[in-house]
């Protein structure tokens, strides 16, 4: 069977994507490797999704949007894509067991941040450890946070924190910070903010929620383990030490800057018939209501382009 359009990735863009192609009446396969929902499937709490309130779990969210999207007859399948050919006009997605068809195709595949490695920290994502201080500051009001990472993101995050949190201590593996000069004035200038330089973090704990963490200064090896203020009883990690697109697949294939997808703002990529939605493309905001909208955009794209083109 040739679908009109195949979609990678059921996160927050793919399902979207599904949605509006299929709600279009186009043939429509989203093809997810993993658990439906993609990253937002990994937390608890989801407070800046317009029209999510109290109720809205990262899993509860998107198991509306894949129900959604199946109701106006997109299928999913269960299958990871590890090669594709945009050469022709038909463009073909293969896995290990199977081979799809599609006159159009959407790469929702998303990104990931790039972890510590520490024992615990899978444990306690979305539990007191973070790495989206857009998503999460709202929750450690009045608390103390830890930054983990020296470069911009990590120093401008780090700023940004202050304005929930009573104290923000940058963790930095180095004895200076990478971010830009310009960023680095601002915050050695603000008051909130300290530094702990040539530290790792090496180990997370906690019951269900984050309870303290070690860390270790790499030129003494003194290792020692941080608690909360007794006051507060909680604190949280926040971790800015890279993003990884999950865009391997498609090098040399697809124009990229730094990994990431380059579109204009169709969503549309180089190869006519191929489009990108979400956060693995170049965006200034990676979240659900950007994912989305791009997932939206996307398929009304794709479905122009069938229109022209087929
Ligand atoms: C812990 C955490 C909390 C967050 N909290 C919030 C929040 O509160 N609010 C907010 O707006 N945003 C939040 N975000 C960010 C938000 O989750 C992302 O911006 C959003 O999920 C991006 O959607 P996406 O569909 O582009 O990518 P992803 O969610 O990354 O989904 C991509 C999907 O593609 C699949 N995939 C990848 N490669 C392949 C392949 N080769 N074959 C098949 N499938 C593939 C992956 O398995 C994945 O399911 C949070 C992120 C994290 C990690």
């Amino acid at each position: 069977m040739i679908y009109d359009v195949a979609i990678i990735g059921g996160g927050p863009a793919g399902l979207a994507a599904g949605l509006y192609a299929a709600r279009a009446k186009l043939s429509t396969i989203i093809i997810e490797k993993g658990a439906d929902g993609g990253q937002i499937a990994t937390t608890d709490e989801v407070e800046n999704y317009p029209g999510a309130m109290e109720d809205a779990t990262g899993p509860k969210l998107v198991a509306r949007m894949l129900e959604q999207a199946k109701t106006f007859g997109a299928s999913r399948v269960s299958d990871e894509i590890t090669e594709v050919d945009f050469s022709d006009k038909i463009k073909v997605l293969k896995s290990a067991k199977e081979e799809y068809k599609a006159r159009a195709v959407i790469i929702a595949t998303g990104a990931v941040p790039r972890l510590i490695g520490a024992p615990g920290e899978k444990e306690l994502t979305g539990r007191g450890v973070s790495y989206c201080a857009t998503c999460d500051a709202a929750f450690f009001q009045d608390l103390e946070v830890y930054v983990m990472g020296g470069g911009d993101t990590a120093v401008e995050e780090a700023i940004y924190l202050t304005k929930f949190a009573k104290k923000v201590t940058i963790i930095h593996r180095r004895d200076e910070l990478r971010a830009a000069k310009s960023i680095q004035e601002k915050a050695f200038k603000n008051e909130k903010i300290e530094f702990m330089w040539d530290t790792v973090i090496t180990e997370i704990k906690g019951d269900g929620m984050l309870e303290s963490f070690v860390v270790k200064n790499l030129k003494t090896e003194e290792e020692r383990e941080i608690f909360p203020d007794e006051e507060d009883g909680a604190f949280g990690i926040f971790v800015f030490i890279g993003y990884l697109p999950a865009t391997e697949l498609f090098k040399d294939i697809i124009h990229m800057e730094r990994d990431y997808i380059v579109t204009d703002e169709n969503m549309k990529t180089n190869i006519p018939g191929v489009f990108a939605a979400g956060d693995n493309r170049v965006k200034s905001l990676r979240q659900v209501v950007t994912a989305t909208s791009d997932g939206a955009i996307a398929a009304v794209q794709a479905e122009k382009y069938i229109e022209d083109n087929f």
